[in-house]
């Protein structure tokens, strides 16, 4: 019996064709790196990465290892949230005498909670190009792998430290009729996931998006009121990169509706569906029988 040999892939094809598309001088590149697998850079990004005259990156340092495993190696200007002005003053002279900037961060996307906006603003402003080269974000994976059904979805990011700026922050983001995108770091997951309970009440769905595209990556989705418990389930579950989601507020829903749902989730917790009605719509001003039907929603989802 003979065995052929499989066709080589076409990678090298396509990646001459990349290599031969318009490059323009005097550009800024605004390239997307992978957010934790290696193997999520796209061909534009690396031809880009190859032919440019400089990188301006985050950390010079892990910028350097990231390029490494593409057998790529760079002249690299540091472009962090301290120096972001001068670093912008110096890429726009540069970019004015012809050459080719790639602006990359530590990982996925450039100015999504990253730095970047401040360079890409100057760069404009002295009306040179500027082209983005999509890739990896953490908030858009999460998206597309967390089963949250949407149409609109609203980007909130790192949320406030403090406590009490926090919860003011969540509390403004009740009656928003979109799934809201969170980015926080592990050792403040726990406390996060509690603020969000506690704002936005036992019921809506979190998912956690967790080291997406790595190794340990763990995607879960539950009621609000079960999150702390996931978290607490496994000492692990605080390490770690997180996106998370939160169901956003139908459509008719207000910061009104929103507050009734908490009173009535408190109250049928405790007392029969029709008292629970009685009582919030007292403490609401909002109508009995609205409440009553509300509430038997609320229980029947509990
Ligand atoms: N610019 C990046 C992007 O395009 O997504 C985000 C950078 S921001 C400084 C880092 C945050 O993104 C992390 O704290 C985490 O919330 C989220 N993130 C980054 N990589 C992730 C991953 N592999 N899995 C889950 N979340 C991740």
């Amino acid at each position: 019996m003979t065995s052929t040999l499989p066709n080589s892939p076409p990678f090298p094809s396509i990646m001459q064709e990349v290599s031969q598309q318009v490059y323009p001088l005097s550009t800024l590149y605004v390239v997307a790196t992978p957010i934790g697998n290696t193997g999520d850079i796209t061909l534009r990004a690396l031809n880009v990465l190859s032919i440019a005259d400089a990188v301006a990156c985050e950390d010079t340092r892990n910028t350097a290892q990231l390029l490494h495993r593409y057998g790529l190696s760079k002249e690299l200007i540091a472009a962090h949230e301290h120096n972001e002005r001068e670093a912008a003053a110096k890429l726009v002279s540069r970019l004015q005498s012809g050459q080719r900037i790639a602006l990359v961060s530590d990982a996925g996307t450039p100015a999504v909670s990253d730095p970047g906006a401040r360079i890409v603003d100057a760069v404009r402003a002295a009306g040179l190009r500027v082209m983005p080269l999509p890739g990896a974000s953490a908030a858009v994976s999460a998206l597309s792998a967390g089963g949250l059904l949407h149409d609109r979805f609203y980007f909130v990011g790192f949320l406030p430290v403090k406590a009490r700026q926090r919860e003011q922050v969540l509390e403004d983001l009740l009656a928003v009729p979109a799934t809201l995108v969170f980015y926080e770091a592990p050792h403040r997951i726990a406390e996060t996931t509690a603020a969000l309970a506690k704002v936005f009440g036992p019921h809506r769905q979190i998912v956690f998006a967790r080291e997406l595209t790595k190794l340990f990556e763990e995607i879960h989705r539950c009621p609000l009121q079960e999150a702390e418990a996931w978290i607490a389930a496994d000492s692990n579950r605080e390490k770690g990169e997180y996106v998370l989601l939160v169901e956003g507020a139908t459509a008719a829903a207000s910061a009104d509706d929103a507050e009734a749902d908490r009173i009535l989730s408190i109250l049928i917790a405790e007392l029969p569906v029709k008292q629970a009605a009685a009582l919030a719509a007292q403490i609401s001003g909002k109508k009995k029988n609205a409440l009553y039907e509300r509430a038997l929603q609320l229980k029947q989802e509990t």
